[in-house]
């Protein structure tokens, strides 16, 4: 299988010193250089949509920057092989999916597919949740170091769905999870990583007034009231119904829009379906602006957040939420569902306010909507948050130490 062209990071490492200092720049690649020689491949199941694909498409370059030879591929699936993963997905998120045994074999054949026809040549394969986890079958033949990133909240897994993979897991030489709670009983080495934003790429850094109000216009979005944007996969694990039930609630009060800003992956194919139930939901409400925004278009996304009076992230189950840093970072107050990786970034009313309901959320929205002074408040909080935690840079140094530690073991590596 061939490499792709995926989108690249045009940043270039030392224009990161301006954000974090010129020596932890010099520590990026001092330990760069340690890792030279060593071939880093990423394997996952798509350059495009979602958290992954996005964080990937920073790291990969940056790490080439620091003289680490870091690659990525992507393992080829049918349609149905993706509705089976995504089924794994949602069940590792704890919700009660049946799995066939045709299903399982399913995903075992096209993992074998994968086997055949992927080029190993990492020292490192660094492999990415669990469409490709049964790759793992190659460690017998090739050897190497192999490490598995699971960007999942699995604090609350389906049994089945978890003992089927931790199989798979067992045998590799670490795992990387992206919160302490996720953490599970596993006879491998744990990492704890949470991912992070690229605060000069596209989507986070800073544009100009004149951009954010052409990318407002090609939507027809008028700034005449205040904006409450969600920027998510259509997905029913980012309740875009609740969102809307919650606006609605507010709206009666206080007048405002909402923007849900989405789009889909190739691995996700449930996103059509739930994007539909919005369009219905939504349809003759005026003020309620479903836009389906192609991939790449971060700059889009970066004018939708800047534009937001508030950014909603109202997830019921999340890995870590990438869009709730995007938004902190850009010093806007935020209103998340406290689940998975979000409350390490939503610290209630010191970086932004967790909701646990529908009501919640209503609540939320009421009080920064009245309250500009604080919800600007809790938005600058949050910028410092992402900036002490949250940067590409930090996980960077994260993943480079990890990497490391794999060929000196029994040694203290601190992250
Ligand atoms: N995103 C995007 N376009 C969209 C929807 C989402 O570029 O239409 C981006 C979003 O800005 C974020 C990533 O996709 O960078 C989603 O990551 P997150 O961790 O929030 O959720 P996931 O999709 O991985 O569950």
């Amino acid at each position: 299988m061939e490499e792709e062209i995926y989108r690249q990071s045009k940043s270039k490492i030392e224009d990161y010193e301006t954000i974090v200092g010129r020596s932890y720049i010099e520590e990026l690649k001092i330990l760069g250089d340690r890792l030279s020689g060593k071939i880093i491949q990423n394997i996952n199941s798509t350059y495009v949509g979602g958290g992954v694909a996005e964080i990937l498409s920073h790291l990969v370059p940056l790490f080439n920057q620091l003289g680490v030879d870091a690659r990525w591929n992507v393992i080829q699936g049918s349609d149905k092989f993706f509705e089976v993963t995504k089924k794994f997905h949602n069940a590792l998120h704890g919700k009660d999916e049946k799995i066939s045994p045709e299903e399982f074999s399913l995903f075992l054949e096209i993992n074998q597919r994968n086997l055949n026809e992927l080029n190993f040549f990492g020292d490192i394969l660094f492999v990415h949740d669990p469409q490709p986890v049964a790759l793992i079958a190659k460690k017998d033949e090739i050897g190497r170091k192999w490490v598995w990133r699971c960007h999942i909240d699995v604090s609350n897994p389906n049994q089945e769905v978890w003992d089927f993979l931790r199989g798979f897991i067992h045998d590799y030489d670490a795992v990387a999870f992206s919160s302490p709670s996720f953490s599970r009983q596993i006879p491998v080495s744990q990492f704890l990583i949470s991912p992070s934003i690229d605060p000069l790429s596209d989507k986070n850094k800073e544009i100009p007034p004149e951009a954010i109000d052409s990318v407002l216009a090609k939507y027809g979005l008028g700034q005449d009231k205040p904006m409450i944007v969600q920027v998510s996969r259509f997905d029913y694990l980012k309740d875009p119904i609740g969102v809307i039930n919650a606006f609605e609630r507010v709206k009666r009060n206080i007048d405002c829009q909402l923007v849900l800003a989405g789009g889909t992956a190739s691995d996700d194919p449930e996103s059509e379906k739930v994007l539909n139930e919005v369009m219905e939901r939504a349809a003759g409400n005026p003020d309620i602006h479903i836009l389906l925004i192609p991939p790449g278009s971060d700059i889009e996304i970066n004018a939708l957040q800047r534009a937001a009076t508030i950014i909603m992230q109202k997830s019921l189950k999340e890995g870590f939420g990438l869009t709730v840093s995007e938004a902190l970072w850009k010093r806007k107050p935020v209103i998340a569902g406290a689940v998975g990786g979000i409350p390490l970034q939503i610290q209630h009313r010191f970086t932004g306010l967790l909701c646990y309901s529908i009501e919640g959320a209503v609540y939320a929205l009421r009080q920064l909507l009245t309250n500009p002074e604080y919800a600007g408040w809790l938005g600058e909080n949050g910028r410092q948050h992402v900036k002490q935690n949250f940067l590409i840079t930090r996980q960077l140094r994260d993943y480079l130490l990890m990497f490391l530690s794999l060929y000196y073991p029994g040694d203290v590596v601190q992250l």
